[in-house]
């Protein structure tokens, strides 16, 4: 065809990338933490992981500042970026002790720190757990409290190239914070392209919609997905009539996320067969949904 009918032919319907196409190609990006993998040491495990189709690599924030070359020599040369970088700091934002909160700004932007160099997606943080005591209160003055330090935070993290990610839980072990709807709305009263939110499929229990939960943060929030059977946190599929993700994966893809889906569970058996297992379940519900 010459220009003049290539430029037509891209003007008729069905010739043009539809929205519907696109939902079509988004790609499932499966990432696993570092325990989910078989393998005797890290390699072994990047070995396993490139094997079924993962690409992206969460490791745990304790320590990362020394473990930053070590996961950059790993992962050189593979098809497997790092995702989100799990928590691992000390002391929590809500404290009420001023020392507990500085412990907190420390190692958090230590942790921030190494999570850009390694081009990760953000860092996982949750406010304050039930257990973390004293805490600041409930009320209005803490939210704005929270949000004016996440600010500052996350203004860190955009500078490092990275940013931090809420995330909600459920009322039985974090009340303040257990809606992903809550997490995207606490980001959004942050003000800064360096908060933002996710959703753990395990803590979603008190959501009345996966869809719903993830269409509520959208594109602009969402920057990351964990995953684990719904009925005992352990490996996806291990209880085949509770673990459907149709919904949410659905959600997922009509907002164009392009982040990664990161296993976060445990394991009832043969640890290989099980994640092997996992993975194509969640590539038929993602071509499904
Ligand atoms: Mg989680």
């Amino acid at each position: 065809m010459g220009t003049a009918a290539l430029a037509a032919a891209s003007m008729l319907p069905g010739c043009a990338s539809s929205p519907k196409k696109l939902k079509d190609e988004l790609p499932l990006k499966i990432s696993f933490q570092e325990g989910i993998a078989p393998g005797e040491n890290l390699g072994e495990k990047l070995d396993f992981m490139e094997s079924i189709g993962v690409v992206g690599f969460e490791p745990g924030g304790r320590g990362l500042k020394g473990r930053v070359k070590e996961i950059q020599d790993a992962l050189s040369g593979r098809n497997i970026t790092v995702s989100a970088i799990c928590a691992g700091f000390d002391g929590f934002i809500l404290a009420e002790d001023p020392a507990v909160k500085n412990l907190f700004d420390t190692t958090m932007r230590e942790i921030v720190e190494a999570a850009g160099e390694l081009g990760s997606t953000g860092v996982i943080m949750v406010p304050a757990f039930n257990s973390q005591k004293p805490c600041m209160p409930h009320n209005q003055e803490t939210r704005d409290y929270l949000c004016e330090e996440l600010h500052k935070l996350g203004e860190f993290a955009k500078s490092c190239g990275t940013t931090v990610i809420l995330e909600p839980l459920n009322r039985a072990e974090a009340f303040y914070m257990r809606l992903v709807a809550d997490a995207a709305a606490i980001a959004r009263d942050a003000d800064s392209e360096g908060v933002k939110a996710m959703g753990d499929f395990w803590h979603m229990k008190e959501e009345t919609c996966d869809y719903g939960a993830f269409m509520s943060a959208g594109k602009k929030y969402l920057q990351h997905v964990h995953i684990a059977s719904k009925g005992d946190r352990k490996m996806p599929g291990e209880h085949p009539e509770v673990d459907n993700y149709v919904a949410g994966f659905k959600a997922l893809k009509e907002i164009g996320y392009d982040k990664f889906v990161s296993f976060e569970c445990g394991c009832g058996g043969d640890r290989a067969t099980l994640v092997t297992a996992a993975v194509d379940l969640l590539n038929a519900q993602w071509a499904e949904a």
